[in-house]
């Protein structure tokens, strides 16, 4: 079954990782979109999940597969209809994520009024590294995050840029999906998106975290 780990050896199996959109206003102009009144959620399946050591194959039925690095939390507790300020209660953890989007499939999907299912879940949409504990991180609200590809940086941002910061998502999401122990939240991604070509080599890294590496293939 998909896991993940908790530093140092805590295995987690995964349920649902639930994502948010255009989390980011330099991102949510790049996409030509517009800021929301509520978080934009959508979902990808567990077995999306692609772990450091295994290669990232874009996938045939794509031209444009996007790197997105993202902030992710790792759920340990039930939680239904929380309030924002009790968030790290139910949060154990805090990971790099990379939630690689088939831009193509995904545009021709939002033109149609169609369902994202495709483009954000298909195998291997979902590197993930292995997860920080919260009470080694500080301030959540306060770390650099950056995308290198081929040793030059893409994407650059800070978790103090979220529209909808750490709280407010794991409180509005509980509010929809019951949040259980396993399941991966992710926070969105900063400005800077751009196409992976196969040969690509992809650095994610968060202040605090460290940071995980992919080969494109
Ligand atoms: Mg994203």
């Amino acid at each position: 079954m998909p896991s993940v780990t908790l530093k140092p050896d805590k295995v987690f199996r995964v349920g649902k990782i639930l994502c948010v959109g255009q989390n980011y206003t330099k991102h949510v102009k790049e996409m030509n979109a517009k800021k929301s009144a509520d978080p934009v959620l959508f979902l990808k399946p567990a077995t999306s999940l692609l772990h450091e050591g295994e290669d990232i194959v874009l996938p045939a039925f794509s031209n444009e597969v996007h790197h997105e690095v993202e902030l992710a939390l790792l759920v340990n507790k039930n939680a239904k209809n929380i309030p924002g300020e009790k968030w790290q209660n139910y949060i154990t953890g805090a990971g790099i994520a990379l939630d690689l989007t088939l831009r193509d499939l995904q545009q021709t999907a939002k033109q149609k009024g169609l369902p994202w299912s495709v483009s954000k879940g298909f195998d291997g949409a979902c590197p993930i590294s292995e997860f920080t504990p919260l009470s080694e991180i500080g301030d959540i609200d306060q770390l650099n995050i950056s995308l290198h590809v081929n040793e030059e940086l893409r994407q650059a941002g800070f978790t103090g840029d979220m529209i909808f910061k750490t709280d407010r998502l794991v409180a509005y999401m509980s509010t929809i999906f019951t949040l259980e122990p396993g399941d991966i939240i992710l926070t969105g991604t900063p400005a800077g998106v751009s196409k992976l070509n196969p040969g690509d080599i992809i650095r994610a890294s968060i202040e605090r975290l460290g940071s995980i590496t992919f080969h494109v293939r």
